[in-house]
C-alpha cells in the first residue's frame, strides 16, 4: 500500500523529522514490481531507505517515493547464507554465530540493514561486504527480478555498482566458514566494544560524513583534528570530539545545522590542505 506524507523520523539515525511524499513499506516482490510500475508511468522519483544509517534529511518533505525494505528473511544451507536486504547488520551476524558460521563479525555492531551495506561496501575493520558477498538478488526500475554475481558488482572503496543503477537489492547470498562459536563471540564483542570506546553510539550520527580521501594518504577525521575543527557547533550539531569525521546531532540539530557543519570542513580542508572531500552521507 502506497502512504502519503509519512514521517521518516523513526527511520533514519539523525532522528531528523522529514515526511516521505510517498511511502511503500516492502511487502513482497509481486507488489514491489506493481509499485514501480506506477511510480513509472506517474513519472514519480524513487528511493531506497534501508536502515537509514547513511542518509541526510535536508528537505521537510522528500519529494518522491520512499521504498522501505523490510524483507527480514533468512536460510542458511552449508556455509551459505542466504538473507533479506532489509535484515539489519548484526541480526544477520548474531544468526551465523547461531550456526557457528564466522565470516560476518566485523559487521557486528555496524548500523542499518544488509542492502544498504551492500550498496555502500560497507566497510569497517579493514574488510569489506565485498570480502564475503557471492552474489545478490535484485529488481530493476521495470519490476524485471535477477541475479548478480560479485564480480558484476563493480565494488570499490566504499562504492559499488548499485550507486550506479536504480536496482532495489532484495536479498544477498554470502559464502561463509565453519568456526568455533566462543571465537565468533570474542570476534563479534571486539568488534561492537571498538564501536563503544570509539563513541559511535554516544549521540545519533551518520557515521563518517566523508570518505576518507586515500590519494591525499590521510583519513578525513585526522584533517579535521589538525584544523582544529573538532567539538565546532552550529545549532544543535556538533563535529564530535572523539571522532573528526562524525558530525553528530548533539541536541534537536537541524538538516542545516548539520549541512552547515558538513560545509566548513569541505571549505576548511580545501582552503588549507588543498584536499577535495568527498561526502560519504547521501543528502536526500
Ligand atoms: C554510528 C555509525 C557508525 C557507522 N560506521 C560505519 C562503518 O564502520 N563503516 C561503514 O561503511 N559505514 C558506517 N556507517 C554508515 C552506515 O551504517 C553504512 O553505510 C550502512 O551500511 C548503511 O546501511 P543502511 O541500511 O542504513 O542504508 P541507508 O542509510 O538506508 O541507505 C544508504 C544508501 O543505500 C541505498 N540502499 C539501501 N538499501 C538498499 C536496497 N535494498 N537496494 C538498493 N539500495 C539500497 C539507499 O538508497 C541509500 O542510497 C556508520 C553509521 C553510523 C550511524
Amino acid at each position: 500500500m502506497i502512504e502519503r506524507d509519512v514521517s521518516l523520523q523513526c527511520y533514519n539515525s539523525y532522528g531528523l523529522s522529514a515526511k516521505a511524499e510517498y511511502y511503500y513499506h516492502y511487502y513482497s516482490e509481486d507488489e514491489l514490481r506493481d509499485v514501480l510500475i506506477w511510480a513509472g508511468q506517474k513519472e514519480i522519483p524513487v528511493r531506497v531507505l534501508g536502515g537509514g544509517s547513511n542518509i541526510l534529511l535536508s528537505r521537510r518533505i522528500i519529494p518522491g517515493l520512499i521504498i522501505h525494505m523490510g524483507p527480514c528473511f533468512i536460510s542458511i544451507r552449508r556455509d551459505y547464507l542466504l538473507a533479506g536486504s532489509g535484515m539489519g547488520t548484526s541480526l544477520a551476524a548474531l544468526q551465523a554465530r547461531y550456526y557457528s558460521l564466522t565470516g560476518l563479525e566485523f559487521l557486528y555492531g555496524l548500523p542499518g540493514d544488509l542492502g544498504g551495506a551492500l550498496y555502500m561496501n560497507a566497510r569497517a575493520y579493514d574488510r569489506s561486504i565485498s570480502d564475503i558477498i557471492i552474489s545478490a538478488k535484485a529488481m530493476d526500475e521495470k519490476g524485471r527480478i535477477f541475479w548478480i554475481k560479485k564480480n558484476e558488482m563493480a565494488f570499490q572503496y566504499k562504492d559499488s555498482v548499485f550507486q550506479h543503477r536504480p536496482w532495489i537489492i532484495l536479498a544477498l547470498l554470502f559464502r561463509l566458514r565453519q568456526g568455533k562459536k566462543e571465537r565468533i563471540t570474542q570476534n563479534m564483542d571486539r568488534s561492537i566494544s571498538g564501536r563503544r570506546e570509539k563513541g559511535h553510539y554516544d549521540y545519533p550520527s551518520c557515521g563518517s560524513v566523508f570518505k576518507n580521501p586515500y590519494q591525499a594518504g590521510i583519513p578525513a577525521g585526522k584533517l579535521v583534528e589538525e584544523l582544529a575543527l573538532k567539538g565546532k557547533r552550529r545549532g544543535g550539531a556538533e563535529i564530535f570530539s572523539k571522532h573528526g569525521n562524525f558530525i553528530i546531532n548533539k541536541e534537536s540539530a537541524s538538516a542545516e545545522d548539520i549541512l552547515a557543519l558538513l560545509e566548513l570542513i569541505r571549505r576548511q580542508v580545501q582552503a588549507k590542505r588543498g584536499i577535495t572531500l568527498d561526502p560519504e552521507v547521501e543528502i536526500w
